[in-house]
């Protein structure tokens, strides 16, 4: 298929509601969408980024309205999560209603709910006049997209359409909250902290590694983020070893010479950079990234999350 590429929400929404997928820009990653109640295709987003099919997909939503097609059981924790941080980069999961098909949530009975704050991913769903289902729009394993190229290198021919915006501003993807439990838990850190989380909904767990709870969110246990070159995450930026094929992204500045070097002047700069830094790396053909740790606090927990598992895939 040709793979068309338009700035207007109008346009890609179009080939949604023609059943098709679209990869579209969001605060946090570019994402590719179906009509969540399109089965067939929402099975073309499992085909086209060769994802497993045990891996649920998060619905997004342009108008909180739209949650009442989604679930009929939206518990007080997420109510008062949705009330503070929608739209904004926070997944909530909650029971889903029988008529969201199983394919969408992988076979499970709850639903991830997203609405993005990004201003062209709201027109975009807004004319798409449905939840979209959206997945962060990559081939499965590979850093997740941050650019409109990024999308077009792994999914050119494989997707409909590509609505072309910004370099997203947050560069990883959402806090994940299952709020199915008697206490809700943090599946997946993203850029709303467990200290932001708590402000408002002060028992909530962290992800604890438990592998019980990690069934409950089964795409946590794939290979994920990995560039085709080796990661390594050093503590001290003087443990990176200098050289033409490997490369460094971190806060503190190397004083070796690297094939490729980012230094960056936050946590959230470097949370931003990550995933396209490790795409620039494997175009030039780099064989070590060297990423240096950062603290595990506020988005830094999140960058960890996706340094560690870019360098065990
Ligand atoms: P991505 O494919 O990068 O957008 O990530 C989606 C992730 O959200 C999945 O891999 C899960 O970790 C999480 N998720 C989505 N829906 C659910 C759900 N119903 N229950 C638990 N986790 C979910
Ligand atoms: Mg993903």
């Amino acid at each position: 298929m040709e793979t068309s590429l338009t700035t207007d929400p109008e346009e890609a929404a179009a080939f949604i509601r023609g059943g098709g997928i679209v990869a579209f820009p969001t605060e946090t990653v570019y994402g590719l969408g179906a009509n969540v109640f399109a089965e067939r295709a929402v099975a073309k987003i499992f085909e086209a980024k060769r994802r497993p099919a045990d891996n649920p997909l998060i619905a997004h939503i342009g108008d909180a309205s739209q949650i009442d097609e989604l679930s009929n059981d939206v518990p007080a924790s997420a109510r008062v999560l949705i009330d503070e941080f929608f739209p904004g980069p926070l997944t909530v999961v909650v029971k889903k209603a029988s008529r969201v098909p199983l394919i969408a949530t992988a076979g499970l009975e709850t639903i991830g709910i997203r609405m993005p704050r990004h201003d062209l991913a709201r027109a975009f769903l807004f004319a798409c006049g449905t939840p979209v289902v959206a997945p962060s729009a990559n081939i499965s394993g590979r850093p997740s997209p941050t650019t409109w190229q990024a999308v077009l290198d792994d999914l050119d021919g494989r997707i409909d359409c590509i609505l072309q915006g910004e370099a997203t501003a947050i560069g990883l993807e959402s806090t994940v909250v299952d709020c199915t439990g008697a206490v809700p838990c943090v599946l997946r850190p993203g850029a709303i902290s467990i200290e932001d989380l708590r402000r408002v909904v002060p028992e909530i767990e962290a992800f604890s590694g438990d592998t019980s709870k990690a069934a409950a969110s089964p795409g946590m246990l794939h290979k994920h983020y990995s560039p085709r070159a080796k990661v390594v995450v050093v503590n001290q930026v003087s443990e990176a070893a200098e050289g033409d094929e490997a490369a460094f992204i971190g806060i503190g500045e190397p004083s070796g010479r690297f094939g490729r070097m980012a230094v960056c002047r936050s946590a959230e700069e470097y949370a931003r950079r990550v995933f396209a830094f490790f795409r620039e790396c494997d175009q030039a053909g780099i064989g070590v990234i060297y990423c240096e740790c950062v603290e595990e606090t506020g988005i830094g927990r999140a960058l960890m999350d996706r340094l560690r598992r870019a360098a065990a895939g």
